[in-house]
């Protein structure tokens, strides 16, 4: 029998990352090409046709080989159609990319956001590796998540399942987001919360070693409070808290076996889990939390692309 591969595709706001992933998962080819955003990003579905064609031409596969395109973009994705209700940084709206992409290049296309994407990579050949109950977070500029359940990726009524960034953590005084609310997750505990919020702090304290800084970013914090700088160390307190909290929330309804957290806040490394760990038990339903533990990311960059294929070798 001759190999068959699957193929994933990470749309991002500057550049698409793809790959070429054997079934078996192993990784034949990975490689990037630039996001051309303009006019909506009307070529994108183009540009990665053409993409494809080349490397399966270099690679010297066949296209009968391949059993589909599994692409994520961020945004609201209806998975089962494809279609982009929206996805800001591309410049998307209404845009029937799945159907678009199945026609050009006459492979089965399954579509999803990138959040779920990371999740199904992390569950295929990371830190979630072969978990029936998975949770992923993503603690970068925003807050992304993914969930497994059952072995499965949770997509919900209208594919804005485990869109936990936008959880309510803050009912008063929130701070506002991108989604039109106040107070929520990704407002409370993403790199660019932990930075706005050490700014507040400075107001109060000035003696705080971050003062001294002309910008500051989620890493200067943890390594001040890493320094034992209270001002940043109080403000990482409230912020792993309420992640704690969140995650710990979340643990009820998935019973999850793992969480596994990405992104860029996630490099933190221990002094992030190790706090997030003590805040998720304090809050958490005990025999619940007994059946969890805490990981961090391994895929990095390439968890999107690996999901990707992932999609397409579960639904193939
Ligand atoms: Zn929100």
């Amino acid at each position: 029998m001759s190999e068959k591969y699957c193929i994933g595709a990470d749309i991002g706001g500057t550049t698409i990352k793809l790959a070429v992933i054997s079934t078996e998962g192993k990784i034949y080819k990975k490689w990037e090409i630039h996001t051309d955003t303009s006019e909506h990003g009307k070529n994108i579905t183009r540009d990665i046709n053409i993409a494809i064609n080349d490397t399966l031409k270099e690679l010297n596969i066949h296209k009968s080989s391949i059993l589909g395109i599994g692409a994520g973009a961020p945004g609201f994705v209806d998975t089962k159609t494809g279609y982009i209700n929206e996805a800001i940084n591309i410049g998307w709206k209404h845009f029937d990319f799945g159907i678009e992409l199945k026609e050009l290049t006459g492979l089965p296309v399954w579509v999803d956001n990138d959040a779920n994407l990371a999740a199904l990579g992390e569950n295929w050949l990371g830190a979630g590796r072969g978990v029936e109950n998975l949770i992923a977070v993503t603690l970068g500029t925003g807050v992304g998540g993914g969930i497994i359940a059952n072995g499965d990726i949770l997509n919900g009524a209208n594919g804005t399942a485990a869109e936990i960034g936008h959880m309510t953590m803050k009912t008063a005084g929130g701070a506002p987001c991108n989604c039109g609310r106040s107070g929520c997750l990704e407002t409370e505990t993403s790199a660019t919360a932990i930075v706005r919020k050490a700014k507040e702090a400075l107001g109060h304290h000035s003696s705080s070693q971050l003062a001294d800084l002309s910008s500051i970013t989620a890493k200067d914090v943890f390594e001040a409070a890493n320094n034992g700088d209270e001002t940043a160390a109080k403000v990482l307190d409230e912020v792993i808290d309420t992640l704690g909290l969140a995650l710990a929330n979340l643990t009820v309804t998935i019973n999850p076996d793992k969480i596994v957290l990405g992104g860029g806040v996630s490099k933190a490394g221990n002094q992030l889990l190790d706090p997030l760990r003590a805040a998720y038990k304090k809050y958490a339903l005990p025999r619940a939390a007994e059946a969890c533990t805490f990981e961090l990311a391994e895929l990095g960059n390439d968890a999107g692309v690996i999901g990707g294929a992932s999609l397409v070798n579960q639904y193939h």
